[in-house]
């Protein structure tokens, strides 16, 4: 399997001596998807990302796969079952990055949702998404809900919904159903932008690509492109000249992240705003994280930061729910923000908006995907490779079986499905700690890598003292390089390890060390190397310093 820096050059040599089926430009969940369905039912397919996999919005999530409750209240039923089932697939695939995780929505006097509406709406919701039995939703009164979660406002509290959400690692998830697509022979690239499209005879055959590594630019052909760039869809839709029609609207959401010390969440928390908007709170490794907002986008859809007011928004809402917190803005550790590729809808405002996704194709063919979420990746995905699979079936004579995804592990996912992953994990974890790894790193490694462990214990085994960093570190560092595709830090530490995230502390920690070591792996020279390292600084400065405006 090729999914290595270090093995570019092969990978483009290989590129190059392919006949593509299909080019997929984007890599975040979407791309990864479609190039995962492409590649086992045998089309050739290639990957384009001009960034790292899943730096654009698909690492910047609220990490949930969820069925989207919320839109129960817009009647949106069709979206909240597919997706609401699709949870299910997600988590049996890769239950080492996707876990159940209870989720509590409490309801109040005179809020929008009283004990009657929630349990008819969590029942329907069981219902949609064919919830398995012992995760269908539970109705809890004051007391009861209370005693989960003591932070909660007490005052006019008459009771809660809870339901079974799952949590996920969005980056980590993008990775592993890449990783699989690699394994089934897609070729995936990250660093590489698709700056033109090619046409003949008005259709479009081909892209140019730059490497943003080695600075060069080539052309590859295909018989069929898809264009999976989320938020950047327009801008290739603008290229192709057929931005008509439907467009995206772009909306921002923020999180933030706060040490559990200060913020001692112990329940995850679907709650109300006081602007009538719902929004999660959720522990998670020691920290809890709250978000999001939801407002109109308009500014670099490559780093889109947090304002002063998108924090304070949030701030608010926590105080709102949370008064004895007493939350500053001081307390906040990290944060992040994304954009969501939404669908403009004439009339409605950014939450209102639906978030089911559309195929758009081009007179040139050009086929494109936005909208959805990180949970509807494999229909998605499937939809798309449908398509492709009847064009090339009518145009070529070629046949593609139907879709093979639906019970297929992704990588570090051949663990037993989610009944055997426990069982996995204790004699894994056993045999960390044989070789040396304390219990809570052992566990943490575990579950980061599922079936993947072995070979992150191995570089664990040919550790040396000469190498200038913590052993798990550098089996971490390593197993992400060579079979991850890390090139840059920033790589490693905000969507390899989600650190930036969740343990921003340790990113500063461990920054000089893992630098230095990448640049021998790398041949860096010190210009290089000094580009890198202000890039992640300035990542770590605008976690936690909001701008004044856009
Ligand atoms: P992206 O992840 O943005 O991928 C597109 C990629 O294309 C980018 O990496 C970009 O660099 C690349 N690209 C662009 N132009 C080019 C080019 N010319 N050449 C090469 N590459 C290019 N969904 C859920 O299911 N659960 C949630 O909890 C959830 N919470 C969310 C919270 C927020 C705040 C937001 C913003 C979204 C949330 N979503 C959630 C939605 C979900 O994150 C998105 O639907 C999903 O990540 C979109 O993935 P994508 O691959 O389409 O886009």
């Amino acid at each position: 399997m090729m999914f290595s820096n270090l093995q570019r050059t092969e990978m483009k040599n290989k590129l190059s001596a392919t006949t593509l089926d299909l080019i997929v430009i984007g890599g975040g969940i979407t791309g990864a998807g479609i190039a995962l369905d492409a590649a086992t039912r045998g089309m050739n397919v290639v990957v384009f990302e001009m960034q790292d996999f899943a730096s654009g919005t698909s690492s910047r999530s609220t990490k949930l796969v969820h069925g989207g409750l919320r839109y129960l209240k817009q009647f949106e039923i069709k979206v909240v079952a597919e997706v609401g089932k699709e949870r299910a697939i997600v988590y049996e695939n890769g239950p080492h990055v996707t876990t159940p995780e209870w989720m509590m929505l409490p309801f109040y006097k005179g809020g929008t949702f009283g004990p009657f509406m929630t349990n008819i709406g969590l029942k329907m919701y069981d219902f949609l998404a064919g919830v398995k039995k012992s995760e269908r939703r539970k109705m809890l009164n004051a007391d009861e809900t209370l005693k989960r979660e003591p932070l909660l406002k007490n005052e006019g509290l008459r009771g809660a919904g809870y339901y079974v959400e799952y949590k996920t690692d969005d980056a980590r998830l993008t990775l592993e159903i890449m990783k699989k697509a690699v394994e089934k022979g897609a070729l995936a690239f990250n660093y590489m932008t698709v700056s033109d499209l090619i046409y003949e005879e008005g259709k479009v055959v081909g892209v140019v690509v730059n490497d943003l590594i080695d600075g060069t630019s080539h052309e590859f052909r295909a018989k069929k492109i898809v264009n999976a760039t989320g938020p950047w869809v327009d801008e290739l839709r603008e290229i192709d000249k057929s931005k008509d029609g439907k467009m995206l609207q772009l909306t921002k959401g923020i999180h933030l992240v706060f040490d559990s010390a200060r913020f001692p969440l112990k329940q995850a928390i679907y709650f109300d705003t006081p602007d009538g908007r719902m929004i999660f709170a959720i522990p998670r490794d020691g920290k809890t994280y709250v978000g999001t907002t939801d407002t109109v986008y308009k500014g670099d859809k490559a780093n889109p930061k947090m304002t002063i007011e998108d924090r304070d928004y949030v701030l608010k809402a926590i105080d709102f729910m949370f008064p004895e917190v007493k939350i500053t803005a001081d307390d906040i550790e990290s944060s992040w923000a994304g954009i969501r590729p939404l669908i403009y809808e004439e009339g409605k405002s950014p939450s209102e908006i639906s978030r089911k996704d559309e195929i758009f194709v081009s007179d040139s063919g050009l086929i494109s995907i936005a909208g959805g979420k990180l949970t509807g990746y494999r229909k998605m995905a499937e939809s798309i490779v449908n398509l492709v699979a009847n064009q090339l079936e009518k145009e070529e004579g070629v046949t593609f079986g139907p879709s093979q995804t639906k019970d297929l592990p992704i990588s570090g996912g051949d663990v037993g499905g989610s009944t055997g992953f426990v069982k996995f994990v204790d004699e894994k974890v056993k045999e960390g700690v044989s070789i040396g790894i304390n219990e809570a790193d052992a566990k943490m490694l575990v579950n980061r890598y599922g079936s993947n462990v072995d070979l992150v214990f191995d570089y664990y085994k040919e550790y040396s003292d000469d190498i200038n960093l913590n052993p798990v570190v550098f089996a971490c560092l390593k197993y992400g390089i060579d079979y991850e595709m890390i090139y840059k830090p920033s790589d490693f530490f905000v969507r390899r390890t989600a650190a930036y995230f969740f343990d921003i502390k340790w990113v500063t920690e461990q920054q000089e060390n893992v630098i230095e070591f990448m640049a021998k792996e790398f041949n860096w020279d010190d210009k290089r190397k000094e580009t890198y390292t202000q890039e992640l600084e300035q990542l770590i400065y605008d976690a936690t310093h909001p701008v004044e405006e856009e």
